[in-house]
C-alpha cells in the first residue's frame, strides 16, 4: 500500500514526514497520535532508513504487536520484522540480556514479577524482625520502587537525609536497610525486578560510555507512545539514547496522565522543551474515534482541571446518542442492569460483544459484572487482576522453568524445591536460605554443595533428598541449548511429577489445573511454531522472557474472539471500543480512596483517570453507580461520583423514565451550531448549584430506577402478543412475529418494514401496542 500518506489529515501529514530533529505532539485523546507515531515509522522505512535503527517505545506489548502489524501492511513484514518496538521494559530487557556480563548478571537473569517481589520483601521483614502491619510489603515495595525510579540506589537512599526523615514519619526507619537488603537478595539470586530493568539500563549507560555509544549509533530515530506517563528514569534513557542526533518523537497527552503514584512526571513533557530548544511541535486537533457528544461531554469534564496544556479537541463524527446515567440500588443490581443494556443495545445496533467493555476503577469490581454477565449468557475476557499467568500451578511449572534458565534464582527454588512433595521441608528450607544469606550466595549455590548443607545442618536423609532434586533440575538446564521450547517445557512438566499430581485424584479443581497446564504447553508450542516459521530463537528462555514482561492487555487468546472486555480504566489507555460502561461511579470508589482526603491533585489524576476512560468510547458511553454496595464486609451507602455532576448536562440522559418532566430544567444554553470548531468548544463552568441540582436529580433517579427494576422482575404490563401491530420510538410500526421467554428477559421477534427483523427486550423497548 503505498497512499499511506494520504490516511492521515495535515497535521497529522506534516508531523509523520518532518522526520528529522526533536518532535513533540501533546493532543487530546483520540486524535490520531498513536497514529502518527505507526505512520512515522513506515514512513521512515520507506525512505530507506533501516529498521534496525528504529527504536520504538510503547505501552504494551500489543500495542507494539498491532503497530508492527500495520507497519507491515505498509512496508512489508520482512522489514517491519527487524523494528526495535516494545515497551521499555521489554525492549531494555534485551540489551540489558546482551550487556549482563558487564554489570555482573548472566545473561540469564531472572525478572521477579509483583509477586516474587512481595514474597521476597516479606521474608526480609520477617528476618528483620520488623512488623509487617507497620512494614507491609506492598507498601515497601512502593517506596522501593519509587527510589528505583529516580535513580536512587541502595547507599544513596541511606545517605538521603530527605527520604529518611519522611521513613521516620511513617514509622519505617529502618527502610532503608531493607531495600539495600532486597537490593543484594536480588543481587545473589541474579535476578531483577520490573523498576531494576530501567535503573540497570541507566546505569549501564552511565558507567560504560561505550555502551551507550554504541546505542545512540544504533538508534538514529527514537519514537515514544504515551510520554506522559514516562517516568524520571524512563525519561533519563531516552534523553541519552538521543543525544546527538535528536531524531526523537514523543507523543502524548498531559490530560491523561495516570501513573504518577508509579512516578509518572508530566514534568517530563515540559523538560522536553528545555531539552530540546529547537523542537517541533505538532497540532492535532480533531478527534477521529468519538461521537461530538462524547468528546464534547470529555472535555466540558476536563476542563475543571487547573493543571493543564490549553489544547482543543473537536470532533466531525455524528453526534451521537447522549451519555447514559444508570443509577442502581446495589452493586449486583448495577450488574444487572448492564447486563441488560449490554443485550439490548447489541441487538438494536446489531454489535459484537467485542464492541463492549466495562470499565472500573478497582480490579475487585470485576466480579459483580462477571456474575451478571454469565447470567445472562454473555461471554466476557478479564485483564488484569489474577491473570492466567499468576495461577498457582502456572507459576508452579514456570518457577520449573526459571530455575532450569537460572539456578540461583531464590523465589523459584522456594516454590518448587517441595512441590510435589518430596519429604524436604520447611526447617531444611529455612536451614539453607539463612546459611545463604549470610554467606551472601543463592540457596542453589548452598544446595548443590553437599558440605555447605552438612554444615548447614543437613541431615544425611535429607541431604540425598535435596542432592536428588540438584541433579533433576541439571538435568533440565543441561538441555536448554539443545531442545527446542516445547519438548523440553513438556518433558519438565512430566520429570518434575508436576502432571502427576493432577491425576492423583480426580477433583474437578485438579482437573482444571491440569488443563490450565495443558493451556501454558500450548502456549509454548505455539511460541515454538511461530519462531521456527519467523526464524526467531526457539528455546526456552526465549519463551520465557516474553512472558515475564507481559502486561495487562497482553494477555489476549484467540477463543477471545467475541467477547465483551472487563478491565480497569488504567488498562484501558489507548484502547477503543464501540460502547463503553464505566462502572461504579461512586465517591469513594471513583475518585477512589477516601474522597474528602484526596489532595488537590490526587483529585486531578482520578479525574484524568475518568477523562481516559469516557474517551475510550465510539459511540456509546454509560456511567454507572449503586446507591448500596458491599465493601470490606460491609454494605455501604453511596453517593454517586463527582464527575457525572461534572459532565456538561447537556450531554448526558439520566434513566429516570417518567421522572424526567418532573426535575428541573437546566438553565444553560446549547452551543451554538454553526461551525464545526466553535461549536465544539465546552461550556463555562457550571454553578455549584447546578450541580446540587443534579445531585438530587441522581438521587431521585436511583428511586426510579429501583422501581423500574421491580417492574423488570414481575410480568408484562402490556402483555404484547404475537401477531399484534406495534410502534417503536426509532423503527416506527411493526408487527410481532413471536414472542419468547419469560420476564425480565421476554423478548419479541419484531418485523418492522423501515428497520427490517428485530429482537427486542420487552422492558426496554417500550413497544405501544397500535
Ligand atoms: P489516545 O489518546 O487514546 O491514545 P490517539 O491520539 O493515540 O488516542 P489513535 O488511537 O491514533 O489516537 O486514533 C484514534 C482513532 O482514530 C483510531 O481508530 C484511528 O485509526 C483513527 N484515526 C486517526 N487519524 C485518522 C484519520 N486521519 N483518518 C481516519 N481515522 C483516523
Ligand atoms: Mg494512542
Amino acid at each position: 500500500m503505498n497512499n499511506y500518506l494520504e490516511e492521515l489529515n495535515e497535521a497529522q501529514r506534516d508531523a509523520v514526514v518532518n522526520t528529522e530533529g526533536p518532535s513533540l505532539v501533546i493532543a487530546g485523546a483520540g486524535s490520531g497520535k498513536t497514529r502518527v507515531l505507526t505512520y512515522r515509522i513506515a514512513h521512515l522505512l520507506k525512505n530507506g532508513v533501516p529498521p534496525s535503527s528504529i527504536l520504538a517505545l510503547t505501552f504494551t506489548n500489543k500495542a507494539a504487536r498491532e503497530m508492527k502489524e500495520r507497519i507491515a501492511k505498509i512496508v512489508g513484514s520482512q522489514t517491519a520484522r527487524y523494528l526495535w518496538m516494545g515497551t521499555f521494559h521489554s525492549i531494555f530487557a534485551r540489551i540489558l540480556r546482551s550487556e549482563a556480563e558487564i554489570i555482573g548478571y548472566p545473561s540469564s537473569f531472572t525478572i521477579y514479577d509483583t509477586q516474587d517481589t512481595k514474597s521476597l520483601l516479606k521474608t526480609i521483614i520477617k528476618s528483620m524482625k520488623l512488623d509487617d502491619k507497620t512494614y507491609k510489603p506492598g507498601l515497601v515495595y512502593n517506596r522501593i520502587s519509587a527510589a528505583k525510579n529516580n535513580l536512587i540506589t541502595p547507599t544513596a537512599y541511606l545517605q538521603n537525609t530527605q527520604i529518611r526523615e519522611a521513613d521516620q514519619a511513617s514509622r519505617m526507619p529502618r527502610l532503608a536497610e531493607v531495600y539495600k537488603e532486597y537490593a543484594r537478595r536480588c543481587k545473589n539470586a541474579s535476578a531483577m525486578d520490573f523498576d531494576d530493568l530501567l535503573l540497570q539500563t541507566n546505569l549501564l549507560f552511565k558507567n560504560h560510555e561505550e555502551i551507550l555509544a554504541k546505542y545512540q549509533q544504533r538508534f538514529k530515530y527514537i519514537l515514544v507512545d504515551e510520554y506522559q506517563d514516562t517516568n524520571f528514569s524512563q525519561y533519563l534513557i531516552v534523553k541519552k539514547l538521543a543525544l546527538g542526533h535528536e531524531n526523537i518523537c514523543v507523543v502524548g497527552d498531559d490530560a491523561q496522565s495516570i501513573y504518577s503514584f508509579r512516578g509518572a512526571k508530566i514534568e517530563n513533557i515540559l523538560n522536553f522543551r528545555k531539552d530540546y530548544p529547537e523542537f517541533n511541535t505538532y497540532k492535532l486537533e480533531q478527534n477521529y474515534r468519538s461521537t461530538q457528544t462524547i468528546v464534547d461531554a470529555a472535555n466540558s469534564l476536563i476542563e475543571k482541571n487547573k493543571r493543564q496544556l490549553p489544547k482543543r479537541v473537536f470532533s466531525e463524527n455524528a453526534e451521537g446518542e447522549k451519555i447514559q446515567v444508570i443509577g442502581a440500588l446495589t452493586d449486583n443490581e448495577e450488574g444487572y442492569l448492564v447486563a441488560n443494556e449490554i443485550i439490548d443495545t447489541r441487538m438494536n445496533h446489531q454489535h459484537r460483544f467485542a464492541d463492549f467493555a466495562i470499565l472500573y476503577r478497582t480490579n475487585a469490581q470485576s466480579r459483580i459484572f462477571e456474575e451478571a454477565l454469565r447470567k445472562r449468557n454473555i461471554p466476557y475476557k478479564i485483564y488484569g487482576g489474577l491473570s492466567f499467568y499468576q495461577r498457582k500451578e502456572i507459576k508452579d511449572l514456570l518457577a520449573y522453568y526459571r530455575l532450569a534458565i537460572n539456578v540461583k534464582d531464590d523465589e523459584a527454588f522456594k516454590r518448587v524445591i517441595n512441590y510435589p512433595a518430596r519429604g524436604i521441608g520447611n526447617t531444611t528450607m529455612g536451614r539453607l536460605e539463612t546459611y545463604a544469606v549470610q554467606n551472601n550466595q543463592s540457596i542453589w549455590e548452598i544446595a548443590s554443595n553437599p558440605d555447605e548443607c552438612q554444615t548447614a545442618g543437613l541431615n544425611a536423609g535429607t541431604q540425598r533428598k535435596v542432592a536428588e532434586f540438584i541433579h533433576m533440575i541439571e538435568g533440565f538446564a543441561s538441555q536448554l541449548t539443545s531442545m527446542e521450547a516445547y519438548e523440553l517445557a513438556l518433558q519438565i512438566a512430566s520429570e518434575s511429577g508436576m502432571l502427576k499430581e493432577f491425576y492423583k485424584d480426580k477433583t474437578p479443581e485438579n482437573l482444571s489445573r491440569y488443563e490450565n497446564v495443558q493451556e501454558l504447553l500450548n502456549a509454548i508450542q505455539d511460541f515454538s511454531l511461530n519462531a521456527k516459521e519467523e526464524g526467531r530463537p526457539n528455546q526456552l528462555n526465549n519463551f520465557m522472557e516474553e512472558v515475564a514482561l507481559l502486561t495487562d492487555q497482553d494477555t489476549d487468546k484467540e477463543e477471545d474472539f467475541d467477547k465483551v472486555t472487563l478491565m480497569t480504566v488504567h488498562s484501558s489507555k489507548g484502547l477503543e471500543f464501540k460502547n463503553v460502561f464505566i462502572v461504579g461511579l461512586e465517591e469513594n470508589l471513583f475518585p477512589s480512596g477516601f474522597s474528602g482526603t484526596l489532595t488537590g491533585a490526587e483529585l486531578e489524576e482520578e479525574r484524568r483517570l475518568f477523562y481516559v476512560a469516557l474517551t475510550r468510547a465510539e459511540e456509546n458511553a454509560w456511567l454507572s453507580f449503586a446507591k448500596q454496595r458491599y465493601r470490606w464486609g460491609n454494605l455501604e451507602f453511596c453517593n454517586p461520583s463527582r464527575f457525572i455532576g461534572e459532565i456538561d448536562e447537556q450531554f448526558l440522559n439520566l434513566k429516570s423514565g417518567g421522572l424526567q418532566a418532573h426535575l428541573p430544567r437546566r438553565e444553560s444554553v446549547p452551543p451554538a451550531k454553526e461551525e464545526a470548531t466553535t461549536r465544539r468548544s465546552p461550556m463555562g463552568i457550571r454553578s455549584q448549584q447546578g450541580n446540587e441540582h443534579l445531585g438530587k436529580r441522581l438521587t431521585r433517579m436511583n428511586e426510579a430506577n429501583r422501581q423500574n427494576a421491580a417492574a423488570f422482575a414481575g410480568s408484562d404490563p402490556e402483555e404484547i402478543q404475537a401477531g399484534m401491530f406495534v410502534e417503536h420510538q426509532r423503527f416506527g410500526r411493526g408487527k410481532v412475529i413471536a414472542i419468547e421467554g419469560t420476564m425480565p428477559d421476554r423478548k419479541a421477534k419484531v418485523f418492522f418494514p423501515n428497520a427490517g427483523e428485530k429482537h427486542l427486550l420487552l422492558k426496554f423497548a417500550k413497544l405501544k401496542i397500535v
